[in-house]
This record gives structure tokens, C-alpha cells and sequence, in this order.
């Protein structure tokens, strides 16, 4: 496996969902936010690529991290709240190489302080009415509850 793998494809799914990149740099700000709280340090935040489907997210030994935007069977995009949950769990594995008891806890901590500062906002995406879906250009990307 190389870095070539799928990347192609990752970039023309990454401009189709985030066409302005917004995505992944709210994604960036948010991960700056909570790495900066907890003393973590972290080299990239990317998108994960397509053809990885069995994880959300992952965390290298060099400190980049990867994220998946998107469902991997559907295409659908994530939910933010998932990617910030996903994020989080990363970001502690900065500092547990595991999912042991410590790393538990560290995610957990992560998790409240997104929740607090208004990173992590579980639960349905803020949608507007049906009338005006269409035509806003506001709307985030929704995804089933799947998981
Ligand atoms: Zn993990």
C-alpha cells in the first residue's frame, strides 16, 4: 500500500463534499483548538481515502491523522459531529497507543471539553425547513444515523 493508493479518487470525493475545503479546515481549527487544551500534538489532520472502509479514523505514529468524511458504503457524508468524535478519539491516541483505561479516560476528557466549547454538538444536524433546503447554500452534508 502506498500513498498513491486511491488518491485520485479521495480528491475528486473530497472536492465533490468539501468543495471549498471548509470542511477539513473547520476540521483542522477544531483539532488545533483541543490538541492546544490538552498539550497534544498532532503533524496533519487529512481526510481518510476512499478504498479504507473498515475505520473512521486513524492515528500514525508520526502524528498524522486521518479522518473519513465519508459512509463508506453509501458515500453519504459523516455527520460533523461524528468527524469531531472521531477526531477526539485520535487525538488521544497522541498519547495512548492503545484503547487501554488511560486512553479511555484522556478520550472521554477530550470528548467533554468539545462538548463544553461548542466543538462537538451530538445529535441531528441543525436543518432548516424543508421550504428553503434546496436553495441554501448553508445546509451541511446529512448522513443517516448509522452508527
Ligand atoms: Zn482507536
Amino acid at each position: 500500500m502506498t500513498d498513491d493508493d486511491g488518491g485520485e479518487r479521495l480528491a475528486a470525493r473530497v472536492r465533490e463534499i468539501d468543495p471549498g475545503g471548509e470542511l477539513i479546515a473547520r476540521l483542522e481549527r477544531d483539532a488545533r483548538e483541543i490538541a492546544r487544551a490538552f498539550g497534544l500534538r498532532y503533524r496533519a489532520i487529512e481526510p481518510e481515502r476512499p478504498h479504507v472502509k473498515r475505520r473512521l479514523g486513524v492515528c500514525y505514529a508520526d502524528g498524522t491523522i486521518r479522518i473519513r468524511l465519508f459512509h463508506a458504503r453509501s458515500g453519504r457524508p459523516l455527520k460533523y459531529s461524528s468527524l469531531v468524535d472521531t477526531l477526539c478519539h485520535e487525538l488521544a491516541h497522541l498519547r495512548h497507543f492503545n484503547h487501554g483505561r488511560r486512553f479511555q479516560a484522556l478520550y472521554r476528557r477530550i470528548l467533554a471539553h468539545a462538548r463544553r466549547t461548542g466543538i462537538y454538538r451530538p445529535g441531528p444536524e441543525p436543518t432548516p425547513e424543508p421550504a428553503v433546503r434546496r436553495t441554501t447554500t448553508q445546509a451541511l452534508p446529512q448522513q443517516l444515523a448509522l452508527f
